[in-house]
């Protein structure tokens, strides 16, 4: 049988931005979304009876309808009719309730994988259009890169890939619900936003520089007052040459941004020796070049 291997890659949010809270309850965003070069592997196998089987390596996960993954493949076998059956076997490497999308990255990767397993010949429109409705980032995992995102994260602009940057990416050792802090951030209390517009166009003119002057997560406004070690940490990477710091989405994941590949290994160093980190990374920007090699 036929079997599909894939990389699910993770996201940072250089900028994000909330505008105010819809009367649905979800939030209008302006974010700028970044593939980093840290992933789960994928691999996916057609079977003959009609079951969606997931066998994952971390114990935590759920493997059943809660998983992202079984969604996916649910909605897609629903919706093209499909009548075989799907094994998944996922090697988990993003960090879990991070803010690294990494559950959104699962889908987006099992949205192409049952496109190609069934030889369905999908456009990147139409397998945005079934991952919105598993999840906001969903559409923009599927294509990956450098993207400004609006609405409630699902209306995407594709923008150039961002000049090259070492990272350190370090998850601290508490896990943050999405739900939380949306529920306890006062959209229409912010007094001071972060010039997204301002981040694309230093992207679009390859100013590493202006991207990094303007990283801003509001956010932030409600982790850092809850949980003082993402300060901490952001202090720490600041304080060993990252041009910027800041934590991704709704956290408690940080980040900071190195020029140099020197110095980015001295913050690594540092931050593990530290001991605030529990999961660590030093990686880079993964452009839309890095990204054909997903498979
Ligand atoms: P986001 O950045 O979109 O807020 P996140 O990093 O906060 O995402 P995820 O790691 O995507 O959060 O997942 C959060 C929860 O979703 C986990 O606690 C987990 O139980 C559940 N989940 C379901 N499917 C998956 C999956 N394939 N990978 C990771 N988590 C999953």
């Amino acid at each position: 049988m036929e079997t599909i291997q894939l990389r699910a890659y993770a996201k940072i949010n250089l900028g994000l931005d909330v505008l105010r809270r819809r009367p649905d309850g979800y939030h209008e965003v302006r974010m700028v979304m970044q593939t980093v070069g840290i992933w789960d592997e994928l691999e996916f196998e057609r079977i003959g009876e009609d079951v969606i089987r997931i066998s994952a390596d971390m114990q935590e996960l759920p493997v059943n309808e809660n998983n992202l993954i079984y969604r996916a493949v649910k909605r897609m076998k629903a919706m093209y009719g499909i009548r075989e059956g799907v094994s998944v076997r996922l090697r988990k490497k993003i960090p879990v309730a991070a803010g690294m999308a990494g559950g959104s990255a699962d889908a987006a990767a099992a949205i192409h994988a049952v496109d190609r397993l069934f030889g369905l010949g999908l456009s990147l429109a139409e397998k945005q259009a079934v991952g919105v409705r598993l999840g906001a980032d969903v559409p923009y995992c599927l294509m990956g890169g450098t993207a400004l995102a609006e609405g409630i994260g699902e209306v995407l602009t594709a923008l150039p890939d961002t000049p090259g940057a070492r990272l350190v990416v370090a998850k601290p050792n508490l896990n943050v619900s999405t739900k939380f802090v949306y529920e306890n951030l006062h959209a229409e209390r912010l007094s001071r936003h972060p010039d997204i517009d301002g981040m694309v166009e230093s992207i679009r003119k390859g100013s590493l520089q202006g991207v990094t002057e303007r990283m801003g997560n509001v956010l932030e406004t409600v982790t850092c007052r809850s949980y003082p070690i993402i300060g901490q940490m952001k202090g720490l990477l600041m304080e060993n040459g990252a041009m910027n710091a800041l934590m991704s989405g709704s956290g408690p994941t940080v980040f900071g941004v190195f020029s140099e590949g020197e110095r980015a290994r001295q913050a690594y160093d540092a931050m593990e020796k530290s001991g605030l980190a529990r999961q660590l990374f030093l990686t880079e920007f993964v452009g839309t070049e890095g990204l054909d090699e997903r498979v």
